[in-house]
């Protein structure tokens, strides 16, 4: 039931019962002169009553198709009870005679202005025949005063028909009022409400942190990127002072800083995170400041980038600088080599002295190998592109490798090639790759075991996996992020400098390079390269 029509059947309830009340004063006060039999007064407040019942089950079923038919059928009703009530009481003289309003109301609150009208019409009706009919004595009239003059009836007929009207054009008009005031109220509450919703939607859109604190510095509101940032829910947060999320940060929040400034703050698990913030006033609809809004960033990559950045930009020119130094190295190298090896030649030395010659020869050509292997590193020749055929390259690769000072008798090999493996290379470079490879396996294998060469192309035709796998010690865990980083090495007199080459070559062809490796039971190298 709708809250009017509650309203409605309350009113129509107190209002039938101050009748029966002021009907059962006069009863027990015995003013009875203008009054037909009592029972009859009763037996209409108890219609009046059953109208009220009625018309509440009826609403409460909402068993009500026809709300209009209803109501005019009520105010009808009502007016003919009223119209009863009023002959009893004295007709003409009936203080009942107000008692018209309580049809008026329902139908002006319910059907509104139209409603109104049509219960004023339907009352005068009513009134203005009952006078009408006592009158001419077409009835009788239970008053002892009658019959009045003429003039005395219009003029209480006139008085009330201004009433009725004017009851049921107020009432209309109000019940209009208050519903258009409702659909207003509805319809600004909605905007309301989708307002809050956009905002809501777009500070927890937002990319960036945005925490809120009161004038206590306490947390207020944290939004979802801020949650992420900081790596904990909201709830964690609130009621904290400000102060102990960002403990590096110095500044009052209360002076309201707008500056951009950087600072750490602590995860919950410990992590330390760089954050950009800023710093604004937080005011109401009044414009007063309740609290500072805080809008952060992490920094924390975009710092890390920085710093491999500032890093990378070091070794770049460290490695043009030692390059340098290695050209110059090269030189003076090759001359002595050359100069001991002359003077070995032609010199009868002493036994110790050919030792330290032969010692000195080693070195120096130890030493020039690692400032080969360190040139090709830090400066690798240009990219020379042609048909390179995979299967070929092994071959041949393998033909010199295997009659190298590198390669240990006891080593088995084996080749598992697909068809057709054509690729764009620079075949010198990859010549380097297998090589690098080669040696890393037959070292791991220390004299025995089984080197595997696999080349195949993927079912798109568009990439080469190539794979050299050994039997040998294997990779410890702890050493094989380790192993692409220039100079390390687990051997003696490795420059640490094969795969860091390797790995190069291979990126600046566009491929990949990835390992796997068990202990004692081997390593494999997989190497992915485009077809084109
Ligand atoms: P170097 O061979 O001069 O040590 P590399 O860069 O070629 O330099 O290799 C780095 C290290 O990686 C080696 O010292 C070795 O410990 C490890 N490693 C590389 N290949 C293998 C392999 N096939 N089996 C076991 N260890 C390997």
């Amino acid at each position: 039931m709708k809250p009017q029509s509650t309203k409605l059947v309350r009113y129509r309830l107190i209002l039938t019962t101050v009748t029966l009340l002021m009907g059962l004063f006069f009863h027990l006060q015995g003013i009875s002169a203008f009054w037909g039999p009592f029972f009859l007064f009763y037996f209409f407040i108890f219609l009046l009553y059953g109208n009220t019942i009625a018309f509440a089950l009826l609403m409460r079923l909402k068993k009500v198709k026809n709300l209009s038919f209803l109501i005019y059928t009520q105010t009808t009703a009502d007016a003919l009870i009223i119209t009863g009530i009023i002959y009893i009481t004295g007709g003409g003289e009936s203080g009942f005679t107000p008692l018209y309003i309580l049809a008026i109301l329902e139908s002006g609150v319910m059907l509104e202005r139209k409603g109104g009208l049509m219960a004023a019409t339907v009352c005068s009706i009513y009134y203005g025949l009952l006078l009408n009919l006592q009158h001419f004595w077409v009835i009788p009239s239970l008053s002892a005063r009658l019959p009045y003059h003429g003039n005395v009836l219009i003029y209480t007929f006139l008085f009330y028909l201004l009433a009725f009207y004017m009851a049921g054009y107020l009432t209309g008009y109000l019940a209009e009022e208050v519903r258009k005031r409702g659909k207003e109220l509805i319809q600004t509450k909605e905007d309301y409400d989708r307002l809050e919703a956009f905002n809501r939607d777009v500070i927890q859109s937002m990319m960036s942190g945005l925490l809120t604190i009161n004038p206590k510095d306490q947390i207020t509101f944290l939004n979802k990127a801020g949650e992420a940032i900081l790596g904990a829910k909201a709830a964690v947060y609130k009621n904290r002072l400000i102060k102990d999320l960002f403990p590096a940060l110095k500044e009052n929040f209360r002076e309201g800083l707008r500056s951009r400034m950087e600072t750490t703050a602590e995860k919950p698990d410990g992590e330390q995170i760089k954050l950009g913030l800023s710093i604004s006033p937080l005011k109401d609809h009044r414009g007063n400041k309740v609290g500072q809004i805080i809008i952060f960033q992490d920094l924390t990559l975009i710092k890390d980038m920085e710093e491999s950045m500032r890093k990378s930009e070091m070794m770049a020119t460290i490695g043009q600088l030692a390059a340098g130094i290695a050209h110059e190295i090269r030189n003076p190298l090759a001359s002595i080599s050359g100069a001991i090896q002359l003077l070995k030649e032609e010199e009868e030395g002493g036994e110790s002295s050919d030792r330290l010659m032969e010692i000195v020869l080693a070195e120096s050509g130890r030493l020039n190998r690692l400032i080969t292997d360190f040139l090709l590193y830090a400066q690798p020749p240009k990219l020379n592109k042609k048909k390179v055929d995979i299967a070929g390259l092994v071959d041949s690769t393998l033909e010199v490798f295997s009659r190298s000072p590198q390669w240990t008798q006891g080593t088995k090999l084996a080749k598992i090639m697909g068809p057709n493996i054509t690729i764009a290379a620079d075949p010198q470079q990859l010549e380097q790759v297998l090589w690098n490879l080669f040696i890393n396996a037959v070292d791991a294998m220390e004299g025995k075991g089984l080197l595997e060469i696999r080349a195949h192309k993927d079912d798109e035709g568009k990439i080469v996996t190539l794979e050299v796998s050994d039997t040998g010690k294997g990779i410890p865990p702890k050493d094989i992020k380790k192993i692409f980083d220039p100079f390390f090495t687990t051997k003696d007199g490795g420059s640490g400098l094969g795969l860091s080459i390797v790995h190069k070559i291979v990126e600046i062809h566009g491929g990949t390079l990835a390992v796997e490796s068990r202990h004692n039971r081997g390593t494999t190298f997989t190497v992915t390269l485009p077809v084109a």
